[in-house]
């Protein structure tokens, strides 16, 4: 069986430190914030290039708060693109917000910046572009856009911890960012965790206070706050995982260098990256009209695949309130039907990348 994602072998290979950076925090009983949670804030904030970094319980959390930091609320206008994971959209409606579509650039599955002045109104007051699959979205113009309209920026982070865009970290190239401490993200908690990243202090300062209550003093409520703490022992793993980060990433690109070697001259559609970012691949993508076949025999072989993501925001049932109909974001449709994600993790040996290599160029040899 080649997995999708393997995070035993994971902790098996740090166990002895993730195992006593657990019982340290049993021992103090610092089991929500506290000091290792304020260390790590610290630490992920420097690996990002961000003056502050706030820790969360979710990447979820990240962009809510985010969003709530500056002052979005009802009647207010979101800008974000629908090829992503829900979480971005639900973090707009959390905060009243509606949320405003923009397709993707068809390359890199990431929001078109031509495409985002056609969709600011009055009332527009953000844009979130998503680092998908771990590639940076194309800031600067973004950020000129922004810029021009007087429109905040954040950047959905969740996939991209340590990514690079005109060899600058994502975390504080926007206003502000988010990242996700999912289990399977490129970095992981063993649980739930998230973080805001920001050089901004107001930010900073208001993300920190609507995490916990909206009190700087317990008991002292200036703002309409969440529970959105970040456990310590989440903290405390996250601390150690962070310095193998670099190593695991370096892996993942080795990985991805090794899929795009080996698919070359198959005709098979690889991820296009741009030459201007560090791409940190939490997702390799490949593309094919005959997805639903390749999955089953790929599964027939003991080989894990996945779809990022199978239906944009805009057609999902959910969201069938922001009133958008099937061919009015043609390049985030014709993406959902076709990408399909392979095994990618640090961990993965060149054996395992091997057999799933053969499978799919086999697969595409008979299209
Ligand atoms: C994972 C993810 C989120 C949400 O993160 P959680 O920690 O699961 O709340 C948001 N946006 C994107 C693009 C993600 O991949």
């Amino acid at each position: 069986m080649i997995p999708f994602v393997d995070l035993k072998t994971q902790y098996a290979s740090i166990k002895p430190e993730v195992d006593a950076a657990i019982q340290r925090t049993l021992d103090t009983c610092l089991f929500t914030l506290g000091t290792e949670v304020a260390e790590f804030e610290k630490e992920f904030a420097t690996y990002s290039e961000a003056a502050f970094g706030v820790g969360v319980n979710t990447g979820t959390s990240a962009l809510h708060l985010g969003l709530l930091s500056a002052g979005i609320g009802p009647g207010d206008e979101v800008i974000t693109s629908p090829f992503t994971f829900v979480a971005t959209v639900a973090a707009i409606y959390y905060t009243g917000a509606t949320p405003v579509l923009v397709d993707i650039d068809p390359a890199t599955y990431t929001i078109d910046p031509a495409r985002i002045e056609a969709a600011i109104t009055p009332a527009t007051k953000a844009i979130i572009p998503i680092h998908l699959y771990g590639q940076p979205a194309d800031m600067d113009p973004i950020l000129a856009i922004a810029r021009k309209h007087g429109l905040m920026v954040l950047e959905d982070a969740c996939q991209a911890h340590g990514a690079e865009y005109k060899g600058k970290r994502v975390g504080a190239i926007g206003d502000m960012a988010a990242f996700s401490f999912y289990p399977g993200k490129n970095l992981g908690a063993y649980g739930e965790g998230g973080m805001l990243t920001t050089d901004n202090a107001g930010h900073n300062r208001a993300v920190r206070m609507l995490r916990d209550w909206g009190a700087e003093r317990r008991y002292h409520h200036e703002l309409k706050g969440y529970n959105y703490r970040l456990e310590g022992l989440q903290g405390s793993v996250l601390r150690v995982k962070l310095r193998y980060l670099d190593l695991w990433t370096e892996r993942r690109r080795a990985m991805a260098a090794r899929y795009d070697a080996m698919f070359a001259g198959t005709g098979l559609p690889t991820p296009f990256v741009r030459d201007d970012v560090r791409h940190v691949y939490h997702i390799y993508a490949v593309r094919t009209p005959d997805r639903a076949r390749w999955q089953e025999a790929l599964t027939a072989q003991g080989i894990q695949s996945s779809i990022h993501y199978p239906i944009p925001v805009h057609l999902l049932p959910a969201y069938a309130d922001l009133g958008y109909r099937q061919g009015q974001f043609p390049h985030a449709e014709k993406a959902a039907a076709e990408v399909l994600s392979l095994p990618m993790f640090p961990e993965l040996t060149e054996q395992q990348q091997d057999m799933v290599v053969a499978a799919v160029t086999k697969l595409q040899a008979s299209v």
